[in-house]
């Protein structure tokens, strides 16, 4: 029998728990630990609430979290209830899957006046993430500005424009469809270090911009490339790259501009206390593909600036981090003996949910090369008996199906939840 903890319940843990239950069959005890009371990670609480059918994938999730040799440990926090050292002791295997949960930070002069968010604390606020719940953006005034062509650029551009009707079917929390549904930003822009040959946006994302009730994109031709140069582009961006000539070719005016400003770099925030401004340079690509400084600046007024620009790893106690990249000192996942990361936590915050399950499967082979089939580890009941003298509230799969219900029924009409935003309101419904 193996012994098997893995640490975050988000798509990277499940993937895992899934390839080890391959890998091992019936030899294998997996315990699957998450910080918060419920599951999921960033199918939860990253993945944007109007799109359900991506969230569907928890579905597979619960499968494997309601098989026989895996179990859900919620609100356990490794690195403060439990160590990493200690878990090694207990389990054959601990495997890091725990994302890439935190902010980069944007680095430039202004980037802590209040107004500036990064999109971990503004996805999560919406998301209800009970980290960011109280996060209350600005979402009235001169406009808002988004660092990063990325996904989650235009997820953020997407969920700042939309109305609250557009949100119907989704599982946006109460509080931010409020919020959004009042607020009023004229102008979204979206900065764009390099050009549109460089964005990182994939065609169906950047296509629903163009389908938005109360918003209309913008792109300007001239930003544009000739139109020849596509051809080399592999076919997603070929794909992104004939919505954003479109957008240029498009005169539809609605309320809400959302304006692609490519070559554009944030180098200062300013304001009086708060976000007023976002000082933006012209930039220049050079030869090896990086965007450089023009020294050609401009002024954006703007009480929101949302820094789509990647995330990173936080670190745990005794666990060797590569600050530089952000994420665990790892070989193809490997950190030291019987530890192991996966997924963001392993590579970094890239690919789709899917890329996650091949990481899972290299990970089981790796243990299964790594380890014999019994070594008379403690595993789940050795983890029980330190929980228990911790006085560690643990949350159990049971008990996630409980507070689950709760939030179906809480739901308002044509949605499927109301998530809970605090994790006392998570515990309190256990005992519904
Ligand atoms: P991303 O795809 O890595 O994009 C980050 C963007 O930020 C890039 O355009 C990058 O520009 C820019 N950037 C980085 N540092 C910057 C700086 N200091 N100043 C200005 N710009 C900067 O990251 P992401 O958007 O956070 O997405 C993470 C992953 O999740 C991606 O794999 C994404 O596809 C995925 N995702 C998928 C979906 C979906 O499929 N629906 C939704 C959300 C996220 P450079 O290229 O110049 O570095």
């Amino acid at each position: 029998m193996r012994h098997v903890a893995i640490v975050g319940s988000g798509p990277a843990g499940y993937y895992t728990a899934e390839a080890c239950q391959k890998q091992f069959g019936d030899q294998v005890r997996i315990d699957i630990i998450d910080r918060l009371p419920v599951p999921y990670g960033l199918i939860r609480t990253g993945v944007a609430p109007d799109h359900q059918s991506i969230k569907g994938v928890s579905r597979r999730y619960e499968a494997t979290a309601l098989s026989d040799n895996v179990r859900f440990v919620g609100n356990v926090t490794v690195g403060k209830d439990v160590a990493v050292a200690e878990l090694l002791d207990l389990y054959d295997a601990v495997v890091l899957a725990t994302g890439a949960p935190a902010d980069r930070a944007l680095g430039i002069p202004g980037d802590d006046l209040p107004g500036v968010v990064g999109s971990a604390a503004f996805v999560g606020w919406y998301n209800g993430h009970p980290d960011f719940a109280d996060l209350a953006p600005v979402l009235d005034g001169p406009g808002a500005v988004i660092v990063g062509a990325g996904n989650v650029a235009l997820d953020v551009a997407r969920v700042l424009a939309k109305t609250g009707a557009e949100f119907s079917g989704s599982d946006i929390v109460g509080h931010a469809l409020d919020s959004l549904d009042r607020a009023m930003n004229e102008r979204i822009t979206i900065l764009a270090r390099r050009g549109p040959h460089q964005i990182a946006m994939t065609p169906k994302e950047l296509g629903e911009l163009g389908h938005l009730e109360r918003a209309a994109p913008r792109v300007d031709a001239a930003d544009l490339p000739p139109e020849a140069e596509d051809a080399a582009l592999e076919p997603g961006l070929r794909k992104s790259v004939a919505h954003l000539r479109s957008f240029a070719a498009s005169d539809v005016e609605k309320p809400i501009t959302i304006e692609f400003d490519f070559y554009a770099m944030p180098i200062a925030i300013e304001g009086d206390g708060k976000v007023e401004r976002v000082i933006v340079e012209r930039t220049a690509i050079d030869d090896e593909g990086r965007a450089n400084g023009t020294g050609e600046t401009y002024v954006i007024p703007a009480a929101l600036v949302v820094s789509c620009i990647g995330y990173r790893t936080p670190p745990i106690e005794g666990v060797p981090y590569d600050a530089k990249l952000g994420r665990f000192a790892n070989d193809e996942g490997r950190i030291a003996p019987g530890l192991y990361a996966v997924g963001w936590a392993r590579r970094g915050p890239t690919g789709t949910i899917g890329t996650n399950r091949p990481d899972g499967f290299m990970i089981a082979e790796q243990i299964a090369d790594d380890t014999a089939e019994d070594y008379g580890k403690n595993g789940r009941a050795g983890l029980d008996l330190l929980l228990r003298d911790r006085n560690v509230d643990i949350v159990t799969f049971r008990d996630w199906q409980k507070i689950e219900a709760a939030e179906i029924s809480a739901a308002r009409d044509g949605s499927p939840r109301e998530k809970f935003t605090s994790i006392d309101a998570m515990l309190a419904a256990r005992a519904e």
